[in-house]
């Protein structure tokens, strides 16, 4: 189990922008955050300290007491962005695959194809990312994230370009695949029904410089539909 703590964290990108102010924020082990917050608040800034692409301004980001860039070594965080970024030339589960092999975990097939069923990518196992929709990408970014069963697992607007059904079988699948794991997720999102159906804890933040509005416990079990 893996928390995350924020001590004075702050970001003040190279043109000036100030995206954080000092923030202060933990996350607890296992839990799953959702970010939710007027466009340009800082949302993806946080979630890229925490994965530790980004360095602070000030303060710091510990999870399980080391840096994030230390972690992210041993593949401890997985991410799922909007912009998949899966390898062209490589079919779906070989990109994967090569997830694990980049973490240094071994192989484990089993495992690629039970998920890439559970992103509802059955049957595109050799198809390569050109010929997938842009929401089947995001899926398969997701079988990516979670194929390394992370310790830390972030998501930024993973579900922007899925439809509607499609997204609520997902937010009703996936977290049982991390839950047993104990994974730490931070979600970023954009819909509050989102944020309902996949988390247990919503930070709603101002706007830029982000600070914590609102921290609201989401009532279990969760209204899955
Ligand atoms: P959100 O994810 O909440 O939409 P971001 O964290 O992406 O917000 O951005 C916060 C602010 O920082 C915005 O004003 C954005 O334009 C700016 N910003 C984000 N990334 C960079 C960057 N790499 N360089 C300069 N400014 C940036
Ligand atoms: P398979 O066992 O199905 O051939 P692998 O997982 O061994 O698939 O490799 C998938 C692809 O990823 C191969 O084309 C291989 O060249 C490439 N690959 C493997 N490891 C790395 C790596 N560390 N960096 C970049 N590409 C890699």
């Amino acid at each position: 189990p893996a928390p995350i703590t924020c001590t004075g964290l702050a970001r003040i990108h190279d043109n000036g922008v100030m995206a954080l102010d000092p923030l202060d924020l933990t996350f607890a082990p296992g839990r799953t955050t959702a970010l939710i917050g007027p466009s340009g608040c800082g949302k993806s800034t946080l979630l890229r300290l925490i994965a530790g692409l980004d360095r602070p301004t000030a303060g710091e980001v510990l999870i399980a007491g080391l840096p994030p860039a230390r972690q992210a070594a041993q593949g401890a965080i997985a991410m799922a962005f909007q912009d998949p970024s899966l390898l062209p030339w490589l079919t779906l589960r070989r990109n994967i695959a090569l997830a694990r092999k980049l973490a240094r975990q071994p192989a484990n097939p089993g495992l690629v194809d039970r998920l890439i069923g559970l992103v509802g990518l059955e049957g595109f196992h050799e198809t390569r990312p050109a010929a997938l929709s842009g929401g089947m990408r995001q899926r398969a970014a997701i079988a990516r994230a979670l194929v390394t069963q992370p310790r830390v697992l972030l998501l930024d607007e993973p579900f922007g370009a899925v439809d509607e059904l499609t997204r609520r079988q997902l937010a009703r699948d996936l977290p049982p695949l991390w839950q047993p794991l104990g994974t730490t997720t931070v979600l970023v999102t954009h819909s509050v029904d989102e944020a309902v159906l996949l988390s247990d804890r919503i930070l709603v933040l101002s706007p830029r410089p982000a600070r914590v509005v609102a921290d609201l416990a989401v009532p279990l079990p969760h209204p899955r539909a």
